[in-house]
């Protein structure tokens, strides 16, 4: 049991005003394995005072004692990954090799690169008699989902600490052990009092407060488009700023031209990462109707290549679902594909065999989805791939597009030009040509219902930051 009893304001640990926990429970063994503080809205309120008093020094401590101060915080995350790595393995369930390399280990990078790019960032120009300077936005409060829990803090936090915004984070009820530890970490760091404040708690308890309290300048959220959608209703009172990163129902355009075999691996894998619990999942495949077959042959196959086991042992490729909730979710979906006439090529509804216990699902397949079922529209965050045909490219752009959301995709083609007319052709944040990597420099979020603002890189530091001209 790894439990906090503490919220951390102000630089010190104390308990939160509603005396309520909530328990946290391991994904493989339904155990609870941790309890912290259900925080309130006066505890939110606390943080906030905290973080506002601090504004002020911290927005004009020089950026080479603000880098330092980040470089010791990356010091310590590197030193307890393989700890936080066991932490989000049992909070989530991501098998342990994989949650060391993404879970911990792209957080540390996204950190080191804020530290270079803050380094070398440019905080003022001269255009012609005016000066432009770059001043953070003030206090940010950072709401954070469970899927990749590290990283979504990582990638708001050290930006907006870069920039000289001071900080209230309240991460995801779901899996909030590793942000205590990143608090500890920032504590031994030595930030400043007040710049870096940690509320655990429910999203409509500590999340609405901190969205309507008017001393909050900014909120940069991750979750889904509901609860988004609320966070803004609420900040749009006061007139704050607001990044939204949201949900997704990503397309991979297949097209006649691309070599099919790696195009279906490569869509699968970006698919069933995390379970599927990735935002940015390709979670629907569009193939020419005269390749349909030979690509749903090379599906099944690769699909059934995705191991579901212990998390913690072996070489599982796909872990439980973070949670029972979920998981349930997930079967509905499911349920309803097959009641709307989809074609189940493999997996379904029902656990693995010998895998009882733990929120596991097998690796699901739908065969014969066409776009207005609510499998191909809906944000399914569970390992189900949809597999619809197209007739010639226009048609497979405009079924790509067919969506409220607008977060990711992907493009196929034997032809680097022909991917990149269509790439640019598809409504999203981010596209990836032939398997084309992530790119943490590269600004990443969304269109329509899948948000606004960017995250990483130079397009995420100046999320963070307000624009003055002074004129001379
Ligand atoms: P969620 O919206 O339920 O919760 C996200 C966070 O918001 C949590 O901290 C939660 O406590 C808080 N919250 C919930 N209701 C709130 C409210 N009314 N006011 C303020 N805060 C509130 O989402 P989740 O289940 O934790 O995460 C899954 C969702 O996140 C998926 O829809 C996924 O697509 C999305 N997501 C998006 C990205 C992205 O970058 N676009 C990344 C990861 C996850």
């Amino acid at each position: 049991m790894q439990s906090y009893e503490n919220l951390y304001i102000n630089g010190q640990w104390v308990p939160s005003r509603s005396g309520e926990r909530i328990d946290v429970i391991n994904a493989s063994t339904e155990q609870a394995m941790g309890t912290i503080p259900a925080g309130s809205a006066e505890d939110a309120a606390a943080a906030v005072a905290a973080a506002r008093q601090a504004f002020d020094g911290w927005a004009t401590t020089p950026v080479s004692e603000r880098a330092q101060l980040l470089d010791a915080l990356h010091r310590g995350l590197t030193g307890r990954s393989d700890e936080l790595a066991r932490i989000i393995t049992g909070e989530l369930g991501m098998p342990l090799k994989m949650s060391q390399r993404i879970q911990v280990g792209l957080p540390c990078a996204v950190l080191e690169s804020t530290i270079k790019l803050l380094r070398d960032y440019a905080f003022e120009e001269q255009i012609g008699n005016s000066l432009i300077v770059r001043e953070p936005v003030g206090v940010v409060a950072c709401i954070t989902p469970w899927n990749y829990p590290l990283h979504q803090i990582v990638a708001k936090i050290a930006p907006a600490l870069a920039a000289g915004c001071t900080v209230v984070l309240k991460p995801s009820e779901v899996a909030p052990l590793n942000a205590f530890m990143l608090a500890e970490l920032i504590e031994q760091a030595g930030f400043p009092t007040g710049v870096f404040n940690l509320v655990s708690g429910t999203g409509p308890v500590v999340g609405e407060a901190l969205a309507s309290h008017p001393e909050v300048d900014m909120v940069s959220f991750t979750g889904s488009t509901r609860a988004g959608k609320r966070v803004s209703e609420l900040a749009a009172q006061t007139v704050k700023r607001v990044a939204l990163e949201l949900g997704g129902k990503s397309a991979a355009v297949i097209l006649d031209d691309a070599d099919l075999a790696a195009a279906v691996k490569g869509t699968l894998n970006a698919c069933f990462l995390n379970s599927g619990q990735t935002c940015s999942a390709h979670t629907r495949m569009l193939v020419p109707q005269s390749r349909y077959e030979e690509a749903v042959a090379l599906a099944v196959e690769a699909a059934r290549g995705f191991s579901v086991g212990d998390p913690f042992e072996g070489q599982a490729k796909l872990g439980p679902l973070v949670s029972a909730e979920q998981r349930q979710r997930v079967r509905d979906y499911i349920q309803q594909g097959i009641s709307e006439g989809a074609q189940l090529l493999l997996g379904g509804t029902e656990p693995p065999s010998g895998l009882e216990r733990g929120y596991y699902l097998q690796p699901t397949v739908f065969g014969r989805v066409t776009p207005e079922m609510t499998i191909a529209r809906e944000e399914i965050f569970g390992p189900v791939l949809s597999i619809l045909t197209y007739r010639d490219e226009e048609d497979a752009i405009r079924i790509a597009n067919d969506s409220i959301y607008g977060l990711a995709g992907a493009v196929w083609s034997a032809d680097p030009e022909r991917a990149k007319r269509v790439a640019r052709r598809l409504r999203t944040g981010q596209v990836d040509v032939n398997g084309g990597r992530f790119n943490l420099l590269a600004p990443f979020g969304g269109y329509k219902q899948s948000g606004h603002g960017r995250e990483f890189g130079k397009y995420g530091l100046e999320e963070f930051l307000e624009v003055k001209s002074i004129q001379l």
